[in-house]
């Protein structure tokens, strides 16, 4: 598989014509593959600039310079097939062998070296808002070309889920804390459990199944090695992680840390109905993820991806509960804009959201994604999953003629509102 370069380029031309905020940075600018110099029939409505400041005529009505828009949407997406492979995978010993306290010294050190700055940066995806498939799918909206098309259940607007890692033992024990918190509220999650790592507690799941929560899978033994088999003992460990957890009906996949190869995309989509191992944006081990905040088609897979920065990634920034609070909020607001999936991944360990204070944190986000405007679905990650597939794969809707100050903001908004991605692997073996 060879990945295609991204290039980030500033975008010019009508931008009144889009979206307010579509960029969240304040700076109009998106990542494509480079952009063909061909000479085009009618006067561009959008330009890409490069950084040497050179304009290559991007959209017109009725055209882009690759013909089509799924070009720039394939090599966005390819970038989920396989994520940046980190040093803890290589070593030897069981790194749940750590005490907490080193695990979190190791995290931090990871995050200080892939060097994450406080808003974005010059590398795909930008973190935490990447917005270059909304900013490319309004373009193309303008110019009355087709997008990828999605629904929410009954119309809704945008949709929430929520899911756990269970990485350790300890981790098992605080289920019912957190679960309780969202309970409360009227909500339900999954759980992904390692059960190569630890015992796992049938009485305790088999009671959270019978509460409408989720169970799937979280590889086996948790010690970052999964991806980096050989095809033989992949599949052994796959095997056995299904035989496990056969009786909670899993159907979900996370690689612990997201760490992820072609080879296990594909033994996954041989065992399950969805993965959820791609976020939009992640800088744990470097730049990682689609900037894709809907579930899409990786090969024959659903993807639900991980689209609020998850606990871990936050606690290693250093980030106080207020930071943390704010960035949830902001991240949220700007998913719901798009219309697309808040999901958020805690876990139940500690040195994650185990203690009081950061129970307390979950509660106050989850409470105040609840109070924001607009219909919201909710659901498990499976259900997310259903509804993408029960769509049909690569809908695509043409978008309605912009016609100048007549294409108001909120048309616009609503528009993106009623799409999303659904794209099938094919383009991503070029
Ligand atoms: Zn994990």
């Amino acid at each position: 598989m060879v990945r295609r370069a991204l290039r980030l380029y500033r975008l010019e031309g009508r931008l009144e014509l889009l979206p307010h905020g579509l960029w969240a940075d304040g700076y109009p600018r998106l990542w494509l593959p480079p952009v063909p110099g061909d000479a085009v029939a009618r006067e561009p409505w959008f330009w890409a600039v490069d950084g040497r400041g050179e304009r290559h005529p991007l959209a017109w009505p009725g055209g882009t310079p690759w013909g089509d828009g799924q070009t720039v949407f394939r090599a966005l997406a390819q970038r989920g097939w396989a994520g940046p492979r980190p040093f803890i995978s290589r070593l030897p010993l069981h790194p749940h062998r750590l005490p907490p306290a080193a695990r979190h010294l190791v995290r931090q050190v990871l995050l200080a070296a892939s060097r994450l700055p406080p808003n974005g940066s010059c590398s795909f995806p930008r973190w935490p808002i990447e917005p270059s498939w909304e900013v490319w799918k309004a373009v193309l909206a303008c110019c009355s070309l087709p997008v990828p098309s999605f629904r929410w259940p009954e119309a809704e607007r945008y949709g929430l889920c929520l899911s756990h890692d269970v990485d350790t033992a300890a981790g098992q024990c605080n289920v019912l804390a957190l679960a309780r918190i969202e309970e409360d509220l009227g909500l339900r999650s999954a759980w992904f459990l390692a059960p190569g790592n630890y015992r796992i507690d049938r009485g305790l799941w088999g009671e959270m199944t019978a509460r409408g929560h989720e169970v799937a899978a979280h590889g086996l033994r948790h010690d970052f090695k999964l991806p980096y088999l050989s095809p033989r003992r992949m599949a052994a460990r796959l095997d056995r992680c299904c035989e496990l957890l056969a009786e909670f009906g899993a159907a979900g996949f996370r690689s612990p840390a997201f760490l992820r190869t072609p080879p296990l995309v594909e033994a996954v989509a041989a065992r399950f109905v969805y993965d959820s191992s791609v976020p939009d944006t992640l800088r744990l081990h470097g730049p990682d993820g689609t900037g894709c905040v809907f579930p899409w088609r990786l090969g024959p897979l659903v993807e639900v991806p991980v689209t609020l920065p998850y606990d871990g990634e936050l606690l290693a920034l250093g980030l106080d509960a207020r930071a943390c609070f704010a960035l949830w909020c902001r991240k949220a607001a700007w998913i719901r804009q798009v219309g697309g999936l808040v999901h958020l991944l805690t876990h139940p360990d500690p040195r994650f959201t185990a203690d009081r204070s950061q129970r307390e944190l979950y509660r106050r986000t989850l409470a105040a994604i609840l109070e924001a405007d607009g219909p919201l679905w909710h659901g498990l990650p499976v259900e997310a999953a259903r509804v993408a597939a029960s769509q049909q794969a690569g809908r695509w809707q043409t978008g309605e003629p912009a016609s100048g100050a007549s294409s108001s903001h909120e048309a616009l908004v609503n528009r993106a509102t009623d799409e999303t991605i659904s794209l099938t692997g094919a383009g991503c073996s070029t």
